[in-house]
């Protein structure tokens, strides 16, 4: 997977300054899971592998979630009620 939105140059910045500078990935850092308004309420939420790369690549954002993910988490899910059964 790639992420294409710049962060920084590494040969002309250090590491930690493209880290802890770069608005981007402050915004990134920023995000706490009550800001995902979709992911609050799933009953798949203990079976993702939430991805906000995935997010961002899929959706040119992180809040709203890649629709591939929810549906591996429902297919987990459903796995896992059947295996149960
Ligand atoms: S399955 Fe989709 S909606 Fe549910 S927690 Fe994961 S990303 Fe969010």
């Amino acid at each position: 997977m790639e992420l294409t939105q710049p962060l920084g140059n590494a040969l002309n910045q250090p590491i930690k300054e493209i880290w802890g500078k770069t608005p981007f990935l402050k915004d990134l850092r920023s995000l706490k899971k009550k800001d995902l308004m979709f992911c609050k309420i799933c009953k798949y939420k203990n079976y993702c592998v939430f991805c906000y790369a995935n997010n961002f690549i899929w959706n040119k954002g992180y809040k709203k979630p890649y629709p591939y993910q929810c549906k591996i988490a429902q297919i987990k899910y459903s796995l896992d009620k059947k295996s149960n059964d």
